[in-house]
């Protein structure tokens, strides 16, 4: 499979060039040539399959043949040794939970899938990669977590000071080894911006070999596809139609899911549901792109002002406007409504539901589902992981989990840095 950049200004590459690269070098996302569609027989024998076999198929053509069947299907296993269960809280309504992962985000599958692809490609190279990442909460911690101890490979994210969860700031910040953790005096958008700039500056590449873990990297943004694949296999036996409703930072999750669908997963409708940073939103209202600088919310993984796989939605639907509003839709919610949402859900069924959550069980509701439809909010992040707020809305206790008390208890460990300057002095020191 071969890789063209968005921005159509650089050579084409196979998976694991752009896997190592990150970003093309005209600074466009790399995209997949083709997406093939499955044989309707897996998706008639997509109940008989578990999670590991599901994901060969549904990735190895995206892969080609750079890693031979053997050892994807190991990765694969690996990355994906704990449960995606959808549960119902309501008729016609689950939340598929995507964080029984190490780091209790969804992003763990991504983190894990790019780590063990990068090792594979890095396994006789005696040249160090190094790792950029910039992280709005969740990424850094799955990040950590996934590459910790990876060989030849290290990691440095960048997360905005004060702007993340004590949790989140105790998973990026504790683990040593091959992770370092820069506190940048801004916001997401700053550290984002820092990332993107230094894979363009030579006086840096010349010396390191960079590679970014955000959704920008095929192999973080495509192994999400697998969510909305495991939900189906669950739901099937239910005849209904499929509509997601995925909570949006980054719109890299809900793009992954239009390539599942691209794939032949029966889907009626996307939502991408998002707070107060509501760029695709205004969007689709007026066609006007106009990104904003992201605000502040209690769903801070999707304080996200220029999301930059939206590009990608775009590219899936031959950037042609009407398709995409045809099959796609974004609300915006505030975090008035989200903790109201948070109080509905915990009163009617008992479940309690994070920030990111309950964006999503907004958006469901607010796309008005019809008789035969079923709708499934994606749960991004356990409860845990936004305690404070959680704990403030519901008037509940939540019970902290063995994995998240062990980093809780160890010393945090970050390097304050303020511009670009500091960021370059740090990865050529
Ligand atoms: C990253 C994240 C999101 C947003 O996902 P995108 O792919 O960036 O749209 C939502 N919820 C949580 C908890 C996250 O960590």
């Amino acid at each position: 499979m071969q890789y063209y950049s968005l921005n159509n200004n650089a050579s084409n590459v196979a998976f694991s060039e752009a896997v190592i690269k990150g970003l093309a070098p005209d600074r466009g996302l790399y995209f997949p040539e083709n997406i093939t569609p499955l044989p309707k027989s897996f998706f008639e024998n997509i109940e008989n399959m578990d999670t590991a076999e599901i994901a060969y198929q549904a990735i190895h053509q995206f892969v080609g043949d750079e890693i031979p069947e053997v050892e994807l299907r190991d990765i694969l296993k690996d990355v994906l040794s704990f449960d995606f269960p959808v549960v119902e809280i309501e008729d016609n309504i689950g939340t598929l939970e995507l964080f029984h992962g190490p780091t209790m985000a969804f992003k763990d599958v991504g983190a894990r899938f790019m780590a063990r692809c990068l090792g594979y490609f890095n396994r006789n190279n005696e040249d160090q990669v190094t790792v950029l990442v910039a992280t709005s909460g969740d990424t850094g911690g799955a990040v950590a977590n996934g590459f910790l101890g990876v060989k030849g490979v290290n990691v440095v994210i960048l997360y905005p000071s004060g702007k993340v969860s004590d949790i989140q700031e105790k998973q990026l910040t504790t683990l040593g080894q091959n992770i370092t953790a820069l506190e940048v005096d801004g916001v997401f958008d700053d550290c984002q911006e820092m990332v993107k700039t230094a894979f363009l500056d030579t006086s840096i590449t010349d010396h390191k070999q960079l590679t970014s873990a955000n959704s920008i990297n095929v192999a973080r943004w495509l192994p999400q596809l697998f969510y909305f694949l495991f939900a189906y296999k669950q739901i099937k036996h239910k005849k209904k139609d499929l509509v997601f409703s995925v909570p949006s930072g980054n719109f890299g999750n809900i793009c992954a899911g239009i390539v599942a669908h691209k794939l032949g997963l029966p889907v009626k409708h996307f939502v991408a549901s998002t707070n107060i940073n509501d760029t695709v939103v205004r969007y689709l209202q007026t066609s006007k792109y106009d990104p904003k600088p992201s605000k502040a919310t209690i769903s801070n993984a999707m304080d996200v002002g220029n999301p930059s796989n939206f590009i990608r939605i775009q590219q899936l639907f031959n950037n042609n406007f009407e398709a995409l509003k045809s099959k796609f839709t974004a609300y915006s919610f505030t975090d008035e409504q989200t903790k109201k949402a948070m109080e509905l859900i915990h009163d009617q069924s008992g479940y309690v539901s994070d920030p990111h959550g309950a964006v999503g069980y907004l958006g469901l509701k607010e796309q008005k589902l019809e008789n035969n439809d079923y709708g499934i909010f994606l749960e991004t992040a356990h409860p845990v992981k936004f305690l404070d707020i959680v704990e403030d809305t519901l008037d509940t206790t939540v019970k902290i989990p063995s994995q998240i008390q062990r980093v809780m208890d160890r010393e945090k460990r970050s390097i304050k840095i303020k511009n670009y300057e500091n960021l370059k002095e740090f990865l050529l020191r």
